[in-house]
């Protein structure tokens, strides 16, 4: 009847255990802070109003009103806790809305309620149970009501109390009495679901092992959802079938391991998390899952690093990233030597459950170092350099972006790729071949349409061409067809440009077949150019391209079209080029080309016109 956490899930469990340890560790800050709220969250609450309470001759009597401004580091000390609209806050610490309703209502149903348990058994309660008493007084109220309306402060304010205590003020957060219950409440949500029926409701085990730490312990909960990968809100969970109630059984967490996962998951979603081409991810540093010892102490100095790391790396240029987010962590990832290891999770939340989409293991920081320096040189071609763009002038960049742009990655009213996406990512991080076939596949799928639109595709082909060149040089690429090249024909000098262009860029070109269609293409490209300066913009021969659905007949029949067309144009150029186009047919094998392939490489060399210098130096379209 129960079901298995998933493998991803457990790795996660345990890393959130090391990262919550070492969160512990590393700051005096204690679980408060990760309670507390902030009342200045919107940065419009900066003034503090504090109704200050002071023991003279062994009684606690009303001092006075005082003024501070808001500082973040004393969030623990007012210990904010919303509670509910209607009724208080979870300690006596409010936002003021309106004064008179905020003291008379929400402030004192606040007091009241965390005076509900004391007993005035120590001091602190007796202490507190007086405040509570001084408040409930109508002429104390009037004086400390009039006393707060004066104070004159720029938009909003928050009230709270302090018992001063010679020159030191003690606060909310200074008293267990009232933080104890806000971390009961806090507790709460371990073990207990108000949305279930009434017999699901609570699920706390007794006398059992603790998933995480693996201690018997006499009270564990069920309830624990760090992440909500573990959700029991799943289909499945009928009623008859899994009772909830039970889920400690499980997955028992106890009460002190369930909270060190939440100070993992704040630190993870603080210092470990970032964006990539529109989807979340997490990096892990590798855990050898021995939680004592000497791999303990290594994380430890390793998360540490990666926190100075990244306060430096960050500020460096926005091409030491590759992707477009501004919380790119892989070159911070990539400067590490390569005793780490990094897991990379892509996850995705909706509706409050939480999916791992990928788990990316054993990403070394050498390779890291690779793709930087290989994107790095890909980035120097001329190819992607001086390009004309909308703003004037640019570079391309290598960014994993170029990549999601073709698989359409959280784009609305799109067929979505993402899975796809994931998986080329995936190979890549992870050093496996990438398909060919499905991405020229995807490349020609996407200009094609766009084409069909009359949109402009120059952009798209360069893109594509930057991909496959770093996967080439990644040695990532499964087959892409290599043959013999060459054609043997007198040289001339013109010719020998076009062969200099094209054994530059054998890489991508590797093929007599591929460079006869991408030639073709050029010589396409210089047509409908001609004819648009003719013909006001129109270029009668744009159909013939069938929408670049390209096949070998096409292909075929395209160049004597081609040719005819030039014809009147009569020039030495278009010559040279038909008669090489010519000689690569004779070689070209076309049981070695897919029609896609044909399709892009034709593209391709529509889009690389200008640098054949006809005398034409558009772009294209
Ligand atoms: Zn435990």
């Amino acid at each position: 009847m129960y079901f298995d956490i998933e493998k991803g899930d457990v790795r996660m469990i345990r890393a959130l255990k090391l990262i919550g340890d070492y969160k512990q560790e590393i700051s005096d800050e204690n679980l408060l802070t990760q309670i507390v709220s902030n009342p200045n969250s919107n940065g419009k609450y900066n003034t503090v109003l504090i109704i200050v309470f002071k023991e003279e001759d062994g009684e606690i009597v009303f001092y006075d009103i005082e003024v501070e401004e808001f500082i973040e580091e004393k969030l623990e000390k007012y210990a904010y806790k919303y509670g509910s609209s209607r009724g208080g806050d979870l300690t006596p610490t409010c936002k003021i809305t309106d004064l008179s309703k905020t003291f008379n209502k929400k402030f004192q149903y606040s007091i009241r309620d965390a005076c509900e348990n004391l007993e005035g058994e120590n001091k602190n309660e007796k202490i507190i149970l007086k405040i509570y008493d001084i408040l409930q007084d109508e002429d104390n109220k009037e004086e400390i009501y009039n006393k707060l309306r004066k104070v004159n402060y720029d938009n909003n304010a928050i009230l709270t109390i302090a018992l001063k205590k010679e020159d030191e003020l003690k606060y909310v957060g200074d008293f267990e009495e009232f933080t104890q219950s806000l971390m009961e409440k806090y507790e709460e949500k371990f073990y207990y679901k108000s949305s279930y029926c009434k017999a699901e409701q609570e699920s706390i085990g007794e006398d059992n092992l603790c998933y995480v730490c693996s201690e018997k312990l006499d009270k564990t909960y069920g309830y624990v959802g760090t992440f909500a990968f573990y959700t029991l809100d799943k289909k499945g969970f009928t009623p008859g079938g899994f009772k909830r109630g039970e889920a400690w059984r499980n997955y028992p967490v106890c009460p002190e391991c369930a909270k060190i996962l939440d100070l993992g998951k704040d630190y993870l979603e603080k210092e470990l998390s970032a964006t990539f081409c529109g989807l979340n991810y997490f990096i892990v540093p590798k855990v050898i899952f021995n939680t004592h010892g000497e791999d303990r102490e290594e994380l430890f100095e390793m998360l540490k690093e990666l926190e100075e790391h990244k306060k430096f790396s960050l500020q460096e240029d926005a091409r030491k990233t590759l992707t477009a987010a501004q919380d790119d962590i892989f070159y911070v990832m990539s400067e590490f030597d390569n005793y780490v290891n990094f897991n990379l999770m892509f996850y995705e939340e909706q509706n409050s459950a939480f999916r791992i989409l990928l788990y990316v293991e054993d990403v070394l920081p050498s390779y890291l170092q690779r793709i930087f320096a290989i994107k790095e040189d890909i980035e120097r071609e001329g190819l992607f350099k001086e390009l004309k763009g909308k703003d004037g002038i640019f570079d391309l960049d290598f960014k994993f972006n170029l990549i999601s742009d073709f698989f359409y990655v959280n784009q609305r009213n799109r067929p979505d790729f993402t899975k796809q996406f994931l998986e080329i990512i995936n190979n890549i991080l992870t050093r496996r071949k990438i398909s060919y076939q499905v991405l020229i596949d995807r490349f020609v799928a996407h200009m094609q349409e766009k084409f069909r639109n009359n949109k402009s595709i120059w952009f798209d082909n360069l893109k594509a061409l930057m991909i496959l060149k770093f996967l080439k040089k990644l040695d990532l690429l499964t087959a892409t067809g290599e043959e013999e090249l060459g054609v043997s024909s007198t040289i001339e000098e013109y010719r020998e440009q076009i062969e200099e262009f094209l054994e530059q860029h054998s890489d991508i070109l590797d093929s007599n077949v591929k460079r006869m269609v991408f030639l073709e293409g050029v010589l396409a490209q210089e047509l409908i150019n001609i004819q648009k300066r003719d013909r006001d913009g129109v270029a009668p021969f744009r159909p013939r391209l069938n929408g670049l659905k390209l096949n070998e007949k096409i292909v075929r029949r395209l160049y004597p079209e081609i040719i005819n067309e030039l014809e009147d144009y009569d020039k030495n150029l278009h010559k040279q080029l038909e008669k090489m186009i010519a000689d690569y047919i004779l070689e070209s094998d076309f049981n070695q080309i897919s029609n896609n392939e044909l399709s892009f490489y034709f593209v391709t060399g529509m889009n690389q016109v200008h640098k054949f210098k006809f005398n034409n130096n558009e772009e294209g379209d």
